[in-house]
């Protein structure tokens, strides 16, 4: 989301006349976007900010800006405190009093200073702009839009509502026309992004009458943008993720079978606490679902260790869980108490620091012993990798299979941006490596069977 918001204002400078710099001697305007999902990132971005002072004493004329979940809807005020030589606190999305700023400083020419204007800037959400900086066109293979802002969902722990705002939809005409903008840049993979991203287009009335999840209206409508190869969405939440829209993934060619769908933790008791909304078994029958309805399906998930009260029992059947389930990915964390929380008001974070690090490590290791084991099963296939970039250091390119695998390979051509049909010949828990297969150059053929009909459709 930080990424996508980042590229936004990047695209936006842009166009009043900002080229990036590469060194921050030489910056004139600088902005810090900050994640505060948990205490570490914030601490990494308060370090930062401190690091940036010295920049600021330098530049008076300089803008110096903090951007994102730090600053979130109402922080603002506390932050100026904190840190006087910053000079404009946005909230997460919003760049709008930046460009109110440039205007006010007389930076923007007559017909710049329009996007300051109060109508275009209750517009700027909805204004069909360039998104991708013109300085990345035809190098950013995979990038992101997002589709839900916000959360309304409020699990205990997490601070993302509180600093996001509600939950609400982008319009789907806007989106459309992001995406096939992108498209025209060189990008071949969009990732739509909410923080529900199967609730997209509830709270939008030309989706009311609609049948099917507006998600896959969505996804259809964006399937058939030219020049898109891949589109993926995330993260999904197990209560939303309805058979339609797995059917949709299935039979829609462009929409990789890769599901992210956090399960929190393997425990009722701690899930209810969480305030998820759903049990273990809920779960486990989601991903056989899945398994069913979307052959080849990966399936990526996030988990916190240590919540408040969290037993070793309940820490095992996560665990447990984990090891029975096999799933593809998983992002594992240690709880974080976070400011206003129900999570942080009413429970004890009681778990100790050194014991949740004891168990993220059992996960982790775990997680890497299942991957290494379902990684192996690439080796010799040839499978489609989309070319993200080259890795000089390593003099290799890389790009990810549908399923989100990472691939290595070697090749003297300019692979940027196309789909390389890659023999795999080494594999690990993180990533895999290969060679072109030169014999096999053709398009994926997709022969795997779905058991989507077309009623469930
Ligand atoms: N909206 C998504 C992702 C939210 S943030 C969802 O439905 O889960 C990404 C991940 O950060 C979460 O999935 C969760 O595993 C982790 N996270 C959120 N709050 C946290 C906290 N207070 N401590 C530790 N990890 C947290």
């Amino acid at each position: 989301m930080n990424v996508a918001d980042s590229q936004r204002v990047a695209a936006g400078l842009e166009r009043l006349g900002y080229t990036p710099a590469t060194r921050i001697k030489d910056a004139d305007i600088i902005i810090l976007n900050t994640c505060v999902v948990r205490q570490q990132p914030e601490d990494k971005a308060v370090g930062r900010l401190t690091q940036l002072k010295p920049w600021k004493e330098r530049h008076p004329e300089g803008i110096l800006a903090l951007m994102g979940c730090m600053v979130g809807t109402r922080e603002a005020n506390t932050l100026r405190e904190r840190f006087p030589w910053v000079d404009l606190f946005l909230p997460p999305s919003d760049p709008t009093e930046l460009w109110a700023t440039l205007a006010e400083q007389g930076h923007l020419s007559e017909a710049e200073t329009l996007i300051a204007d109060a109508e275009a800037r209750r517009l700027a959400l909805s204004r069909v702009d360039t998104v991708l900086p013109l300085s990345e066109e035809g190098q950013v293979v995979s990038t992101y839009i997002p589709i839900v802002l916000g959360c309304s969902h409020a699990c205990t722990y997490c601070v993302i509502p509180y600093r996001r705002g509600a939950e609400r939809s982008r319009p789907p005409d806007v989106i459309l026309a992001e995406a096939a903008q992108m498209a025209a840049q060189g990008v071949k993979e969009i990732t739509l992004l909410g923080q529900i991203v199967d609730r997209y287009g509830y709270d939008l009335p030309m989706f009311e009458n609609t049948k099917e999840p507006p998600l896959v209206t969505l996804l259809r409508d964006i399937h058939v943008i030219d020049g898109l190869e891949r589109i993926r969405f995330l993260t999904s939440h197990p209560n939303w993720m309805r058979d339609d829209l797995l059917c949709a993934v299935a039979d829609l060619p462009k929409v990789c079978e890769h599901i992210e769908v956090p399960i929190q933790a393997g425990d009722d008791e701690v899930l209810a606490r969480m305030r998820r909304g759903y049990t273990v078994a809920d779960y486990r029958q989601l991903v056989a679902r899945i398994r069913e309805f979307i052959p080849g399906a990966s399936i990526a998930t996030d988990i916190i260790v240590g919540f408040p009260g969290e037993t070793e029992r309940q820490f095992r059947h996560t665990y447990d869980l984990l090891a029975e389930l096999r799933l593809d990915k998983a992002h594992i964390a240690r709880y974080s108490s976070r400011p206003r929380t129900v999570a942080t008001r009413q429970f004890q974070d009681d778990v100790p620091e050194a014991e949740k690090e004891r168990r993220r490590k059992a996960l982790d290791e775990l997680q890497s012993g299942i991957l290494a084991g379902l990684n192996a099963r690439y080796l010799d296939q040839t499978v489609p990798v989309l070319v993200e970039g080259k890795h000089t250091r390593k003099d290799r390119w890389f790009g990810r299979t549908r399923t989100d695998r990472l691939v290595f390979f070697a090749s003297e051509d300019n692979w940027l941006g196309y789909t390389a049909r890659v023999r795999i010949t080494w594999t690990g828990p993180w990533s895999l490596i290969g060679e072109l297969d030169t014999e096999d150059q053709g398009q994926d053929s997709g022969s795997l069977m779905s058991a989507c009909s077309s009623e469930a459709l």
